[in-house]
């Protein structure tokens, strides 16, 4: 039986120090609510983001910056990615980095969307998380170190891991050698 973990719903603030601007300015191919570009955000750019929280407030959607930057977790069983099987890549949704590929998902029943392997090593860092009275490794997105959610060592194989990852600050994108594929195959 899967082991069902509690995360803590509660937004943890305060942790993130500052950051100066290095002037990341990139197309921009984000959606976003507001009106302010989000300039930062690239599909095809891998050189490091680095902005204060100021900063990210202006350009992120509400829910992203809560999560991305506060390193809060959204409500179980509430993301559209959590049953979601589509092929494609899942990207940082605050900068765009390529995280996860649709076939390293997998069903968790955890209530968030689960891989059990990043794209590639450098598109995601670790750090040590020993809030809420739990010792858990938190992922982070490679380029921009937004909050992404938490590594677990209860994935399938064939490595083992299960990253627990927060919708909210996933963007994804089909693939579209994949629906191609289908195409000339039907
Ligand atoms: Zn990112």
């Amino acid at each position: 039986m899967r082991k069902l973990l509690m995360l803590g719903l509660f937004v943890v603030s305060g942790l993130q120090g500052c950051y100066s601007q290095t002037g990341q300015q990139k197309k921009n191919t984000m959606d976003s609510a507001n009106n302010k570009k989000n300039e930062a955000y690239s599909r095809t750019d891998t050189g490091k983001v680095v902005m204060s929280n100021d900063e990210w407030k202006k350009i992120l959607p509400a829910d992203v910056y809560t999560i991305a930057r506060e390193k809060g977790t959204e409500r179980p069983y509430t993301s559209k990615f959590e049953d979601f099987k589509e092929v494609g890549t899942y990207y940082c949704a605050a900068c765009g980095n390529a995280l996860f590929k649709s076939d390293t998902k997998f069903e968790s029943g955890c209530g968030w969307p689960s891989f059990y392997e990043p794209i590639s090593k450098s598109s995601i860092i670790y750090a040590p998380d020993h809030t809420h009275g739990m010792d858990r490794t938190e992922v982070m997105c490679g380029r921009c170190k937004a909050h992404l959610g938490h590594v677990f060592n209860d994935g399938p194989p064939p490595t083992g891991l299960r990253y627990c990852i927060n919708g909210v600050v996933l963007d994804f994108e089909k693939a579209k050698a994949a629906a191609e594929n289908y195409k000339n195959k039907h």
